[in-house]
């Protein structure tokens, strides 16, 4: 019962009809999968971005770099957490603001943060090395910068903050608190004072192939009616319409703090731990990772903004 959080009840309703509505008259460009996958790729090639190293650092950086190409503001988050078994970690939060006079705004998050530990691989003796991430870290960020720079070249109305959180994934089993740390900051010490978007969508392993994105059970309890909506533009057959199991991930801590969040994340019935067979394995590698699922995502979060702005 571990996750990117905890994995809760994995049952499903019966009505699993998939949603591949897309949003018609939408004015964007198609969403670059290509494109999110070299970004995608550009992570992996720091090596495992496990806090306190020099990848870590040195992919900080180049994520603040590359948001400023095409974000009006780039701000770095710095703190201080308590971790659950590495004691206290400073970290970093890098948001890029969008349209920041826009009163209208959406939030975006995705973790950038490696596990230090694969502590689920078949073989115990990878249980002490990295993980890769590039589902679980690098392929949510790389859709959110691919989207920040589709945004930049096509122009939007609404206001979109962009928050790339760190230490979501040091967590333990059955410690719901030691999960999404730099999440848990920012809820805290919000980078705008009295923050108030419409409300949030947190992008989580959204590369594999095989990804099924269900209605996860917190995003349901919080903001149903924001699940509805991206749901309802959903741009392919990964997102399944029908309920998905309980997930302690970043958006709780959202959602917690007053900003309805929905998780976009790929949930398996078919698994015993309700991710796909990669996640906190040595084989979170590019070899995982789909360019269509990331353009299906991305398309999703284009015509979730299109109908925003109207
Ligand atoms: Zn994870």
């Amino acid at each position: 019962m571990t996750a990117c959080g905890s994995m809760g009840n994995t049952s499903t309703s019966s009505n699993d009809t998939t949603a591949t509505t897309t949003q018609e008259g939408n004015h964007w460009a198609a969403f670059d999968g290509e494109a999110a996958l070299a970004f995608t790729r550009q992570q992996c090639e720091f090596g495992p971005r496990v806090p306190a190293t020099p990848a870590h650092a040195k992919c900080a950086e180049w994520l603040t770099a590359t948001l400023a190409e095409s974000c009006d503001t780039v701000m770095v988050q710095t703190g201080t957490v308590q971790t659950a078994k590495s004691g206290q970690l400073g970290i970093k939060n890098i948001i890029g603001i969008i349209n920041p006079e826009a009163s209208q705004r959406l939030l975006l998050m995705a973790h950038w943060d490696t596990r230090p530990w694969a502590d689920n691989d078949p073989d115990p003796d990878n249980h002490n090395k990295p993980v890769m991430g590039a589902n679980d870290g690098a392929s949510g960020v790389a859709v959110l910068l691919q989207l920040a720079r589709q945004l930049k070249a096509e122009g939007t109305t609404l206001g979109v903050d962009i928050v790339l959180v760190d230490v979501e994934d040091m967590g333990e089993n059955d410690n719901e608190e030691s999960w999404g740390l730099g999440t848990q900051y920012w809820t805290s010490h919000p980078h705008v004072a009295g923050y108030k978007p419409l409300f949030g969508i947190l992008l989580d392993m959204v590369g594999s192939s095989n990804a099924t994105f269900t209605r996860e059970y917190f995003s349901m309890q919080y903001a149903s009616g924001f699940v509805d909506l991206v749901w309802k533009n959903a741009a392919g057959s990964h997102f399944i319409n029908a309920q998905g199991g309980a997930i302690t991930d970043d958006h709780v801590f959202v959602n917690r703090a007053g900003i309805p969040c929905v998780d976009i994340i790929d949930m398996r019935s078919d698994s015993d731990t309700g991710f796909c067979p990669e996640w906190h394995t040595v084989h979170d590698t590019m070899d995982a990772i789909d360019p269509a699922t990331l353009a299906e995502v991305g398309q999703t979060l284009l015509n979730v903004i299109a109908s925003l702005e109207q």
